[in-house]
């Protein structure tokens, strides 16, 4: 874990500087009231950045000011923040800690995606609001960021053989949605290409550095602690890609109430493989996976962050910390109480 560690604080060097530039770039063009309580851009908090509301909007386009690129979640507006630096501004539509899958977007999220340069989304059927959504909005383009993955198809369920959407968690994935975002940025704002290019360039690196304190980490769990059991089937990818198991309480959250069918599933294969702990996710109830850890002596191992960054304070303000905090949990849970 220590290498673990080591990886984490390197990443963290370059983020007071990031931080410090979306502020500033933030402060210097907020422009009304609006309604952005306590939407990202980025990794930090983005209070009252955009002109939401205002249907007009005419300091929107002002030559100099930095294009606007909206995201549909907090992860890929902390992916696209990293490849923009401050040449873009970049903002999500949901908000910390928002449950993504069946969100339902309000009119002020239509304006500012109508004010907007660029929308970029996961795709994977993860956005099941996005279609209708962008027949609101006129003549702004938008990315699919998981384009090129192959999908793992989900396994039960009504969403059976349809594409696993959390592809992002898996860090060689993330390399992916990563050049994915350089070249929607290149085409959108072909003068700061060298921006784009290198910013990516340096944040892919971050990536593949996680990659291999991810592979260090988890490679450490003995062979029959390699049990990961969720609530969410959210980390399809992680588990293929670094050799655990998977096990959830349902496949999608939009069916967050679990049924005692699928309780008694999870419960029968907690019990069968004498997993040791359980773990749930920020951005959802806890209560049915601790239900499961009452049923079979097994310790409920904390919230895992899948669908959202935390707040700036909390645990996982980037996506690099979310992929290590949850990488550090896992193994803490596994291992920990086998000593
Ligand atoms: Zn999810």
């Amino acid at each position: 874990m220590t290498r673990f560690l080591g990886v984490s604080l390197g990443k963290r060097i370059a983020r007071p500087w990031g931080l410090l530039v979306i502020v500033l770039a933030l402060a210097s063009c907020t422009v009304s009231q609006s309604s952005t309580d306590g939407q990202v851009a980025g990794s930090t908090a983005n209070p009252g950045a955009n002109p939401g509301e205002s249907s007009t909007a005419s300091s929107a386009k002002e030559p100099n000011s930095p294009k606007k690129v909206l995201t549909t979640f907090t992860i890929l507006a902390d992916m696209a923040q990293n490849v923009a630096g401050d040449a873009l501004t970049v903002e999500s539509i949901t908000r910390i800690g928002a449950e993504i899958h069946g969100y339902e977007p309000v009119p002020s999220d239509i304006a500012k995606a109508q004010n907007a340069d660029l929308i970029l989304y996961n795709g994977m059927d993860l956005e099941r609001w996005l279609e209708q959504f962008l027949r609101n909005v006129d003549d702004v383009p938008a990315a699919i960021l998981s384009e090129g993955i192959t999908p793992i198809a989900i396994a039960t369920g009504p969403y059976a053989d349809k594409p696993n959407p959390h592809a992002w968690m898996s860090p060689q994935n993330a390399l992916v949605y990563v050049e994915n975002i350089r070249q929607a940025f290149v085409d959108l704002d072909p003068a700061n290409a060298d921006i784009y290019n290198a910013n990516a360039a340096a944040y892919s690196q971050s990536l593949e550095a996680i990659d291999q304190a991810l592979q260090a980490a988890l490679a450490a769990l003995p062979p029959t602690q390699r049990y990961l059991v969720t609530c969410e089937g959210a980390f399809s990818y992680l588990a293929r890609d670094y050799g655990l198991k998977e096990i959830y309480i349902w496949p999608i959250n939009a069916e967050q109430q679990s049924t005692p069918k699928q309780l008694k599933a999870v419960i029968e294969q907690v019990k069968a493989n004498n997993v040791p702990t359980v773990f749930c996710e920020s951005t959802v109830s806890d209560e049915a996976q601790k239900q499961i850890a009452q049923a079979t002596g097994a310790m409920f191992g904390g919230n895992l962050y899948v669908d959202s960054l935390s707040t700036p304070t909390g645990p996982v303000p980037t996506f690099l910390d979310l992929l290590q905090y949850d990488a550090d949990v896992i193994t803490d849970g596994l291992i920990g109480r086998e000593s």
